[in-house]
This record gives C-alpha cells, sequence and structure tokens, in this order.
C-alpha cells in the first residue's frame, strides 16, 4: 500500500486574463519545473470540486474533495473557522466568520467599499478586534469576537438561546449595502425562535461595531496616510452543528496536515487530522513553502500515510485582481515542491478546491486541474500542468466526491467492486493450536 500527499493549491484555477492572453496558470505553465514533471511522468484531469458551474466555498470545495457530502455533512464555515483558531465548540456555542471590513452610510444604510479593509494586517487588526470585545462586554452580548489573520476573526456566541442557522450580514460584493441576518427559511418552533434570537443579536452587533470602530484612533490614523478604514466587521458562515466521521474511519488513513489559514487548520481538525506546524506557515505570499513542504515530507516518513498540503495565497491574489503576482507565486510554489520529485512509494496529488477568477475577484464554478502521479501510475501525454492541458489528460473530468476514490485505488487500497466485504481494515487469519471439535 502506498502513502498519500495531497497538495491543494487554493483558487488556481483562473479565466482568460485579457492582459495575458490565458489564464495565470496557462501563462506561467511553461516556466514550471517539478508541476510539469510529475505531470508528464503522471496522469492528469480536471475536476470540478463540487458540481460542474457551482462555485464552492473554501471549506465546501475541501470537504468535497476529501469524499464528503456536502448537503448531509457540512456544519457552516463559522465551525471550521472557530477550530482553526483554536476554539473548542461546546454545546450552546456557535461560531461565525468575520471579516474587518470598509462601508460607507449612504441613506441608512452601509455600503461596503472594500470587503476586506484593504487586507488589514498585523496589529492594526488585532487592537480592532479587540476593541470590538471590549464594547461587546460593556453592552452586555454574550459574544466574543478573536482575531486570526489579517482582515479574518471568529465570532463566537453562547447561549442555549441561540442557534447557527442564519444568514450571512455579508453580501459578498462590493457596491452592495450590508445585510440584515435573518432567520434561515424553512425553520419553525423553537428552532425559530432561537434564530430569530441570534439574528437580532448579530444585527445589534454590527450596528455597534459601526460605531466603535468608525471613531476608533487606528482608523483615523489609516484614513489620515490614505488607507481604508476598517469600520465594520461583516459575519457570515453560521451553520447547524453535524457530526462528521473522522477521515481515518472513512477512508482508513492516518493522516497529517500542513496549512497556514485558521479555516484550512479546522477543517483538518474537523475531520481528526494531526497538524505539522511549521515555522513561518502563515497562508499569506510571505508564507515558508519551502518549510511546509519539507513538514509535509517529513510526516511522511514520521509513517502519516496521508499527508494534506494547504498553500493558500493564489486564491488571495485573484480575489485582489493580481493575475501576474498570482503566476509568480506559482512558480514559487513549483520551486518549493522540486523535494516532491524524489518521493516514492507515494501517490502525489495537486489539485485545488475551485477556480477563482483574477477577472472578477470570485470563486467560479470551472473545472481546476488535477495531477496524480505514482510510481506505477498509467501516463498520459500531458507535458504542461495547467487548465488548458490537463483537459486533455487520462483520467478525464471527475467531480470532488470521485477523487478519493481515485486515490485509494492508486494506492493499492481500494477494494475490487464485490470481493471483499469490507474496504478498509483487514483480519489475518491466525494458525494456532488446533480447534478442538467435538
Ligand atoms: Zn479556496
Ligand atoms: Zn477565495
Amino acid at each position: 500500500m502506498l502513502s498519500v500527499l495531497m497538495i491543494v493549491i487554493d483558487g488556481l484555477a483562473d479565466e482568460t486574463i485579457p492582459e495575458l492572453g490565458c489564464t495565470p496558470l496557462e501563462w506561467i505553465a511553461p516556466r514550471l519545473r517539478a508541476l510539469n514533471t510529475l505531470a508528464e511522468r503522471g496522469l492528469t484531469g480536471l475536476i470540478y470540486p463540487v458540481a460542474p458551474g457551482v462555485p464552492p466555498s473554501s471549506d465546501a470545495g475541501h470537504l468535497s474533495l476529501f469524499g464528503y457530502d456536502i448537503v448531509r455533512e457540512y456544519p457552516g464555515r463559522g465551525f471550521f473557522e472557530a477550530l482553526g483558531a483554536g476554539i473548542e465548540l461546546r454545546p450552546g456555542v456557535i461560531a461565525f466568520r468575520t471579516n474587518l471590513a470598509t462601508v460607507e452610510e449612504r441613506d441608512g444604510t452601509l455600503v461596503v467599499v472594500d470587503r476586506r479593509a484593504g487586507r488589514i494586517s498585523g496589529e492594526d487588526a488585532r487592537l480592532l478586534y479587540e476593541a470590538l470585545n471590549e464594547a461587546l462586554s460593556e453592552a452586555g452580548i454574550p459574544a466574543k469576537v478573536l482575531h486570526t489573520s489579517e482582515h479574518r476573526g471568529v465570532l463566537v456566541l453562547e447561549g442555549e438561546e441561540f442557534l447557527g442557522a442564519v444568514t450571512d450580514t455579508d453580501p459578498h460584493e462590493t457596491g452592495a449595502p450590508v445585510l440584515m441576518c435573518q432567520p434561515w427559511d424553512g425553520l419553525s418552533g423553537d428552532m425559530l425562535k432561537r434564530a430569530q434570537n441570534t439574528a437580532k443579536v448579530i444585527n445589534e452587533i454590527t450596528k455597534l461595531a459601526y460605531r466603535v470602530l468608525s471613531r476608533h484612533e487606528i482608523n483615523e490614523r489609516r484614513m489620515r496616510r490614505g488607507l481604508r478604514p476598517a469600520n465594520v466587521i461583516l459575519i457570515r458562515g453560521g451553520g447547524l452543528a453535524k457530526r462528521i466521521e473522522s477521515f481515518r474511519d472513512k477512508w482508513g488513513f492516518r493522516a497529517a496536515f500542513v496549512a497556514g489559514g485558521a479555516l484550512y487548520k479546522g477543517i483538518a481538525r474537523a475531520l481528526g487530522m494531526d497538524e505539522i506546524k511549521v515555522k513561518g506557515a502563515t497562508g499569506t505570499v510571505n508564507t515558508n513553502l519551502p518549510g511546509k513542504v519539507d513538514g509535509a515530507l517529513k510526516a511522511l516518513e514520521r509513517g502519516y500515510d496521508f499527508v494534506y498540503l494547504h498553500i493558500k495565497a493564489t486564491d488571495s491574489l485573484s480575489h485582489d485582481g493580481r493575475p501576474r503576482e498570482k503566476a509568480e507565486f506559482i512558480a514559487r510554489i513549483d520551486q518549493a515542491l522540486e523535494p516532491v520529485l524524489e518521493l516514492e512509494d507515494t501517490v502525489v496529488v495537486v489539485t485545488s478546491d475551485h477556480a477563482t477568477s483574477s477577472l472578477r475577484g470570485r470563486h467560479m464554478g470551472y473545472p481546476v486541474p488535477l495531477l496524480l502521479w505514482a510510481p506505477h501510475v498509467r501516463r498520459d501525454d500531458v507535458k504542461h500542468f495547467c487548465e488548458r492541458e490537463c483537459a486533455r489528460g487520462g483520467a478525464g473530468t471527475l467531480l470532488g466526491r470521485d477523487l478519493m476514490n481515485l486515490i485509494l485505488d492508486l494506492a493499492d487500497r481500494a477494494t475490487e467492486l464485490g470481493l471483499r466485504p469490507h474496504p478498509r481494515e483487514y483480519r489475518h487469519l491466525v494458525l494456532g493450536a488446533p480447534l478442538r471439535l467435538r
């Protein structure tokens, strides 16, 4: 049986960018070495992470690639973000993802100017989240916010009277007004009442955040320097708590992960994967790419038989409309992946959780490139790892939920359909003292 290294490059695929005449990955592909070598020696294809034309969020895309049913098993983004930030979600605690954002007051509404407040980061972001915490506790609201990275954070709400089944305040586009939080459709009875309580509190928190953050000295200083003020938090990703089967129970792997961003740590932790900590792994363009690859390879040496390695900044650069920088970052990933070429007895998988358009700054429902390498894998004649070439690949076009089966098969862990009763665990017949038959 082989081990597996699965590399997910976030938002890797893109659209045709007029100034490049192709996608950022296609543009840089002729200059890639490690990824092209793997493509040349391996099997490629395309994959719709969830379904054709469905632009997945990162967590939905990942769950689907890991073989989970996102309709039945998706607990909401806030749940993963909280786990990723190290918050243990006890019963009676619900969580949401937050963005520090820039809004402008127009006709009594708050219009979103920048959903990420110019990617505010570091001390400024942390202090603003802290200021909001003080205001929440002064107002007697049973909620807390926690800064994670850049503009990102988590909001937790504690109390049996709350339920996560509420809509986002984040309109997910600039130029649109901040939305009112409301209970999901189709709720009734006690669930509806708890969702109504939650929505009311979330709307209060949004107004409070605008009041407190607008006049905070950090924002006054930012505006003097021509930067965008982070004068509100946008709240999203509620959900209903659901039991998620562990990755080990589902697929039989002893899995570990390397990731910088809170969401990805949260997803992997929720599935029971062990964290490999890497110094300088930040989930930004400045992340320690060689260190992350090294951490993943060491985990394989240490006996983990499935290692998930996540790289984030390709997605962030697409959201920010920077296709050339995205391409350059892909080249840096490629350099860092050089040691992967030395692997033996391992299935190497490279793919993405969704396409992100550098033109439109949002996730798209396109298929993304897929690359599979194993010592014995059937080759196709694709030589460059990019959208256009992988479309000719020998694996064809798959859905995210097919990927784990393909991996199991290449890793010699699949069960031939109809032959063995149990796919994961084999018990050996033990020879010992002869049975005494009466
Ligand atoms: Zn993503
Ligand atoms: Zn994204």
